[in-house]
């Protein structure tokens, strides 16, 4: 890893406008489990799409259980030296945003301002209504449900709530996807760190980047299907690579 941390320093300090695009992997060091970790807290049951969910009182009840049982991990992480690093190379003027598959929030809470961070998958900290947006914080939700078994509805509209993450079958948003793109087109280095670039559409934003004539670094512990395409691709810690690479005070 030692000469693809040198490489990569030296690609960051060549860059005029770099983009990061994080994936699970870039929180695993945070204590929240990735994808296809074995003990994946999101790999055990079989995720509740949008259909049922919209579909089913019994299906809302069932995901808002699975929601407020695995919650506390997600309230428990902190930002690692990776989200540091990155969070350094926003502020120094570096990167223009950071675009993530994540929906643990961690970018925020590391100091990237809300408006540099490009959700993909929507935002699992707090909850919004599907009619009306009206924004939700969970813990008074977590509150009722647990004290009267109520299943939270919209106190505006009436509409179904549920947590700001998207679901399989569930549009992508659509102002966070075309604002990714515009990045990804405009941006020179195209940095991914933790992904394993298998989930489309998100997954096309590095290909993207590279016809477009950025280059393409990508940071993960596996293989991915990109590395091929990749200037350079570094098969290490995240934490590691980007602390040497950034510094991540
Ligand atoms: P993924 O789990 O498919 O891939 C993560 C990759 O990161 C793996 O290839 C793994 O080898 C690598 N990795 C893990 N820890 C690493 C580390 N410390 N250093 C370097 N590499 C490391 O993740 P994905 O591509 O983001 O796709 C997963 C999907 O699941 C996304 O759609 C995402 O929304 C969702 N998800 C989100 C979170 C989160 O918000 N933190 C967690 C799990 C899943
Ligand atoms: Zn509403």
């Amino acid at each position: 890893a030692e000469s693809g941390i040198a490489t990569l320093r030296a690609m960051l300090v060549a860059a005029r406008r770099a983009v990061v695009f994080t994936g699970a992997g870039i929180s695993t060091e945070s204590g929240i489990p990735d994808f296809r970790s074995p003990t994946g807290i999101w790999t055990r049951m079989r995720p509740i799409c949008f259909q049922d969910f919209v579909a089913s009182p019994a299906m809302r009840r069932e995901a808002w259980r699975r929601k407020f049982a695995t919650d506390p991990v997600l309230r428990a992480a902190q930002p690692n030296r990776g989200h540091r690093a990155v969070a350094r190379l926003v502020r120094e003027g570096k990167a223009s945003a950071v675009i993530t598959q994540n929906i643990d929030g961690l970018h925020q809470a590391s100091g990237v301002p809300e408006d540099k961070v490009i959700e993909l998958h929507g935002n699992a900290t707090y909850a919004r209504c599907l009619d009306c947006g009206m924004r939700y914080e969970l813990e008074p939700l977590r509150l009722a449900f647990e004290r009267d078994g109520d299943v939270p509805d919209c106190a505006a509209c009436g509409g179904l709530v549920k947590t700001a993450t998207i679901s399989f079958g569930q549009a992508m948003p659509e102002a966070a996807m075309i604002r990714a793109e515009a990045e990804t087109r405009a941006c020179d280095l195209f940095l991914v760190l933790g992904s394993s670039l298998v989930v489309y559409p998100a997954a096309g934003f590095p290909e993207m980047a590279k016809r477009n004539g950025a280059r393409l670094v990508i940071v993960n512990r596996e293989e991915t299907p990109l590395d091929g395409i990749a200037d350079l691709a570094i098969r290490h810690g995240i934490g590691e690579v980007m602390g040497a690479a950034v510094g991540n005070s």
